[in-house]
């Protein structure tokens, strides 16, 4: 198996670098990671032999037309047409997975390959997480871009614990990620047909009703980097610096196109307003809603989603921009119980749902998970792994005077 992969990586990059119009999107992923540097892949690719062991694994003969420079250290094919059709008749499945190298064998001999296929099966680049350090790196580098860098917490896809599935959501509201998916799927018939204006969302409801947790899923199911911020974070004591501070995010989101650039509080523009109106502020507040204005999905790859727990604090000239509003209610039942079936799938007991259910009216995903963690943990105090019903029923007691004492605060 050594040698084979190790001619499909040595070939790779031959293909890679002999065909300017091959991208990184067309080197699979396992082998991608480990060229990263400077801020992307970059031509001519060498191959080293320690990057070589990585992929390959020791290699114990090589073929005759692989050389390796004891100097350089570096691999050198030094027959190129003896390589392919070496790997040809030992390598096909690889060369099938391989968007590089299908590119090149579609129309060799009667190999049957697809480009369109491999590639299909090949997951873009900019979800790795070695893609993003390496752009971070870069992006570190120099001061100026160095401080943009702080503002935000960039997450690979890779990266994020929570599954899509994981999330209890309603039907409109996945409807609604379904219409974001096409929309990102169909980015250049969207742009052909001038519909360019799409991909800005506003997530709003009370806190802990899923919001963000939503906003990961998403990057994870996209698999687009997740660029997260705080409004107040951003926010500085020295107003003209928060312009600075917004443009330089919005600037950020750019460079690591496509990506998801998810702004929470995003109230705080309205008490950004509502503060004595001065110029600074109002300037703050416009270079946000310019800032919005000028982004979008379509021509840019970023899809924003702005989150806020108070929606009557935001004031028309901000709603207008933003193309989809989408709810996140105190969950309904049916979500509730979606959300404790999602907790209570690794903990072993005998739970009656419907009851926990019927106990929760007004508890949001949040206190659901807060209730099955106390469960858990007065059960371990007791020494017990295992969760009773009882325990789940006392702790969903206990949440809601917590509850209570909040709001009565
Ligand atoms: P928000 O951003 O709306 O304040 P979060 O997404 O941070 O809320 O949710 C807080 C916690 O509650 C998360 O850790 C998540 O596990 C849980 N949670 C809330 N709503 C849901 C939901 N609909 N489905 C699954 N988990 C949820």
């Amino acid at each position: 198996m050594g040698a084979v992969k190790l001619v499909e990586l040595l070939l790779t990059a031959e293909v890679f670098n002999r065909y300017e119009e091959l991208t990184e999107d067309d080197i699979p992923k396992e082998i991608r990671k480990l060229l990263y540097s400077r801020g992307g892949i970059k031509r001519p690719l060498v191959i080293r032999a320690d990057i070589a062991a990585k992929y390959a694994g020791e290699v114990n003969q090589r073929p005759p037309f692989v050389d390796l420079n004891a100097f350089s250290k570096q691999y050198i094919l030094t027959s190129f047409d003896l390589a392919v059709k070496w790997l040809a008749s030992r390598g096909v499945d690889l060369i099938r997975r391989n968007p590089a190298l299908a590119y090149y064998y579609q129309n060799y001999d009667s190999l049957d390959v697809s480009y369109e296929e491999a590639r299909k099966a090949n997951l873009p680049k900019h979800g790795d997480k070695e893609w993003l350090r390496s752009v971070i790196e870069e992006l570190e580098k120099k001061e100026e871009t160095k401080e943009m860098l702080s503002l935000v917490r960039v997450l690979s896809p890779e990266e994020i614990p929570v599954d899509f599935k994981d999330v209890a959501l309603s039907e409109e509201q996945l409807e609604e990620v379904r219409k974001i998916e096409v929309a990102i799927e169909e980015r250049e018939f969207l742009r052909k047909i001038g519909l360019s204006d799409i991909g800005k969302l506003l997530f709003i409801g009370p806190p802990g009703t899923g919001k963000t947790t939503t906003a990961r899923a998403l990057s994870k199911k996209l698999y687009l980097p997740l660029l997260e911020v705080k409004l107040s974070m951003i926010t500085s004591q020295y107003l003209g610096e928060t312009s600075k501070n917004i443009e330089k995010v919005f600037e950020i989101a750019r460079r690591m196109n496509p990506c998801i650039l998810f702004i929470d509080e995003f109230d705080y523009v309205a008490k950004m307003r509502t503060s004595d109106e001065h110029a600074a502020i109002k300037r703050a507040v416009n270079t946000l809603l310019k800032s919005i204005d000028e982004i979008n999905l379509v021509e840019d790859g970023v899809l924003l989603i702005a989150a806020t727990n108070h929606p009557s604090l935001l004031d028309p000239a901000v709603w207008r921009r933003f193309d989809k509003v989408i709810e996140f209610p105190e969950p309904a039942e049916v979500i509730r119980r979606r959300i404790f079936e999602i907790f209570l799938a690794k903990i072993e007991g005998d739970f009656n749902i419907d009851e926990l259910v019927k106990e929760t009216e007004g508890f949001t995903g949040a206190d659901i998970k807060l209730v099955v963690r106390e469960a858990v943990l007065k059960a371990l105090l007791e020494g017990r792994r295992t969760l009773s019903q009882n325990d789940l029923i006392e702790a969903i007691r206990d949440v809601r005077e917590r509850l209570k004492l909040k709001t009565s605060y």
